[in-house]
């Protein structure tokens, strides 16, 4: 056989190789823990709904986004590389990475230690809303405004303000199909799963409870991680 044949052969067989090992260790969207018990933040959620909305619904993105993500290339990416690309994906990724990405914060977003807004968070709330009461009736003001299923956000915009946005279904404000969107601090899940049991059709009354277990140590963290350093 001609060197050159040979040298062809061998660099197919290496292809082969990188391919096979590329699909093999694709890697796949974890499950994020739930960092309390189902009954930690019951004066909010109760134990039920927790436990579904966690084991059922947030499984259940994760499990489908991985389903969906496993028949492309390029499916080893990192969550939140894929929310940002978003417009690259279909609508069952869309969806679904949605949905993972959404839950993973909104656990996390949860404290079973009442907090009270302190800190760089408070501050910049102060500056940007001119009250901290005023910011607090424009959320609740925006995620009464939601017709049918999404989430209501804080969000720190691409001029680094605060700004308060909704978005439909499992929509991030991350989504480069997002107008206006930015990265999320706080998030608040709309969907009628998510406090149907307890509040039965008062979503109003879950909006309004939602303050007593925001974690704004974790805000905190999520802003300090984004606003340019001086
Ligand atoms: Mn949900």
């Amino acid at each position: 056989m001609s060197k050159i044949l040979l040298e062809r052969i061998e660099k197919l067989e290496t292809r082969i190789v990188n391919e096979k090992t590329f699909l093999n260790e694709m890697k796949k969207i974890g499950i994020e823990k739930l960092p309390y018990a189902y009954s930690a933040v019951d004066r909010f959620i109760n134990k039920e709904t927790m436990d579904v909305h966690y084991n059922k619904h947030y499984k259940g993105y994760v499990d489908k986004l991985n389903k969906a993500i496993s028949k492309r290339r390029g499916g080893d990416k990192e969550l939140e590389e894929i929310i940002k690309d978003i417009s690259k994906y279909n609508k069952k990724i869309r969806d679904n990475a949605g949905g993972a990405f959404n839950h993973a914060l909104f656990w996390k977003m949860l404290s079973p230690e009442q907090q009270k807004c302190s800190g760089d968070i408070y501050d910049k709330i102060t500056i940007d809303f001119g009250s901290y009461r005023d910011f607090k009736s424009k959320f609740e003001e925006v995620a009464k405004k939601r017709f049918g299923s999404g989430w209501v956000w804080l969000i720190l915009d691409n001029n680094n303000k605060l700004k308060v946005i909704s978005t439909p279904n499992q929509d991030n404000p991350l989504m480069d199909v997002v107008k206006g969107g930015g990265y999320p601090l706080l998030g608040l899940d709309l969907w009628e799963h998510a406090y149907y049991l307890k509040y039965l059709n008062k979503r109003d009354d879950y909006i309004k409870n939602f303050w007593t277990v925001v974690n704004w140590k974790f805000v905190n963290k999520l802003l300090n991680s984004k606003l340019p350093k001086n």
